[in-house]
């Protein structure tokens, strides 16, 4: 199933020119989504892979445009990371999704993790540990409540990216690597870093029916994983037969349309409630 909104249009025309107008038009414009409040957040349950139960939510943004209506991040992160827009916006994020993982908490459902996209550019910036040590304090979420997500491109820059881990870790807050397998970097950091999860991309998860090389390299990648202490995440997983290899396997978690989409928070909120009472 498609995303609503996703290919629907196309924000870029083919020319370069043309490219960076749109650019400053999309800049022009996500400044003022961000200060009218048209940025929202989606939730997707992650889910214990043995008995189902949520473990954690992902908060995924959305931009609710008034004329173009729900604009998918693929359509905006991109030009937000290249502007740094991304900083106050990834912020907005983060205060966001602590302080709403604080409410469910605070409505006596079960106490979950929230989990966070970061960008390197945003995940780089020196003030980055303090930021999230002040959303923690105001919102009132402990930090192992707390998960951020990065990606294999944001440990290329080793030192910085060694030392704001280091901080994180003492702070409390856990650390997963986002579309883990997709990027061009060597495994060395696997060792050196303090982290806590592996995310397997949905683009091993998706074929794997079809795909022996797939189910080659999600099974070699939860095997290292456990080798190496950490905890593994699929994510994107639609099928039965998905979770199954999966569970087989000893995958910890799953996320995927075959619990649920991302949501809205009110709908989730219903879905954990639902959930809650089974
Ligand atoms: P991601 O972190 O890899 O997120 C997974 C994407 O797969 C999400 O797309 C999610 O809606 C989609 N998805 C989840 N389960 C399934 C499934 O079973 N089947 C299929 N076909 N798709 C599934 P989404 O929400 O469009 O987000 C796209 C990307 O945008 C994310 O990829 C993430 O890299 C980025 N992103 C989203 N929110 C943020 C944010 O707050 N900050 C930053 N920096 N990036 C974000
Ligand atoms: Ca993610
Ligand atoms: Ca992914
Ligand atoms: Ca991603």
């Amino acid at each position: 199933a498609k995303e609503r909104g996703k290919n629907s249009y196309h924000m870029f025309a083919p020319d370069l020119q043309q490219i960076t107008s749109d650019k400053m038009f999309i800049q022009n414009e996500l400044n003022r989504a961000l200060a009218l409040g048209e940025l929202t957040l989606y939730y997707q349950p992650q889910v214990n892979a043995s008995d189902g139960t949520i473990v954690g939510m992902e908060a995924l943004i959305r931009w609710n445009h008034p004329e173009r209506g729900l604009v998918s991040p693929d359509q905006f992160i991109a030009v937000a990371e290249e502007t740094g827009l991304i900083v106050p916006i990834g912020a907005w994020v983060l205060q966001t999704a602590c302080q709403q993982n604080k409410v469910w908490q605070d409505l006596g459902l079960p106490p979950i993790r929230v989990a966070v996209n970061l960008s390197a550019r945003q995940f780089l910036k020196k003030d980055f540990t303090q930021m999230v040590a002040d959303i923690l304090e105001q919102t009132g979420l402990a930090p192992h409540f707390l998960e951020l997500e990065i990606t294999e491109s944001t440990m290329i820059d080793v030192h910085r990216a060694s030392n704001t881990l280091a901080e994180l870790k003492q702070l409390g807050v856990y650390i997963a690597i986002d579309d883990f397998g997709t990027g061009y970097s060597s495994l060395s950091y696997l060792k050196e870093f303090p982290l806590n999860r592996l995310k397997i991309d949905r683009s091993f998860v998706r074929d794997m029916k079809k795909s022996a090389s797939n189910r080659a390299i999600v099974s070699t990648i939860i095997s290292m994983a456990h080798h190496l202490e950490l905890k593994v995440i699929a994510e994107g997983v639609e099928t039965n037969d998905e979770l199954a290899f999966l569970q087989e396997h000893l995958c910890e978690e799953v996320q995927g349309y075959l619990f649920s989409k991302p949501l809205p928070l009110e709908e989730i909120t219903s879905y954990m409630q639902e959930q809650t009472l089974k």
